[in-house]
């Protein structure tokens, strides 16, 4: 930020009394802009078993799969967020579920809030945003064409547990950035 954006006067970078970290301090208005990590919401949609897939028709990763997600707007919570971003995307209806996964990606600060949904109908259809969308059985997903790894990972927490019969919160953090199909397997913290 270079500019406040209460009075438009040039801002400074310095540590505000009491605090720790460098803020962007506004010295006509004295506002203190902080920047905190976002939120993405999303969930993973089934339909008889099928998994709802979206590619991409936007940037970044333009073409790629994904499930509905995207970042929470204000005054909303993470499970209205996650079925907004459902419909969208997909103009699928969703009732959300539990909460499949929460992955925190420092490196880009943001943080997944990924959930289970269930589609009210096996409506779904096309959208400015999704080129293509798909209801897909497990050995249909095209693991080397996922969008994210937080994507990547989310779908696998899925299957894992369905395969066990469990519904599990699982819990990850995404230290290191890699390309989006993820060389190394990861084990979920209990
Ligand atoms: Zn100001």
């Amino acid at each position: 930020m270079k500019f406040c954006s209460a009075c438009g006067h040039a801002v400074d970078h310095l540590v505000p009394p009491g605090d720790h970290l460098p803020r962007a301090v506004c010295p006509a208005c004295e506002t203190i802009h902080y920047q905190n990590p976002k939120v993405i919401a999303g969930c993973v949609p089934v339909w008889e078993g099928k998994v709802l897939m979206c590619r991409r028709n936007i940037e970044p990763r333009l073409g790629l799969w994904t499930f509905p997600a995207g970042f929470l707007e204000m005054s909303e919570t993470s499970g209205q967020g996650a079925a907004r971003e459902t419909l969208e995307e997909s103009q699928a209806e969703v009732d959300i579920g539990g909460l499949l996964a929460v992955i925190n990606v420092p490196y880009v600060s943001q943080i997944y809030m990924i959930y289970r949904g269930t589609m009210r109908s096996p409506h779904h259809a096309i959208t400015p945003e999704s080129s293509e969308t798909r209801l897909m059985s497990e050995d249909e997903i095209p693991w080397d064409d996922i969008a994210f790894p937080t994507i990547w990972h989310s779908l696998k927490f899925f299957f894992e547990d369905r395969a066990k019969g469990v519904e599990d919160i699982h819990t990850l953090d995404l230290m290191t950035r890699y390309g989006r199909r993820p060389e190394v397997t990861t084990t979920t913290p209990t």
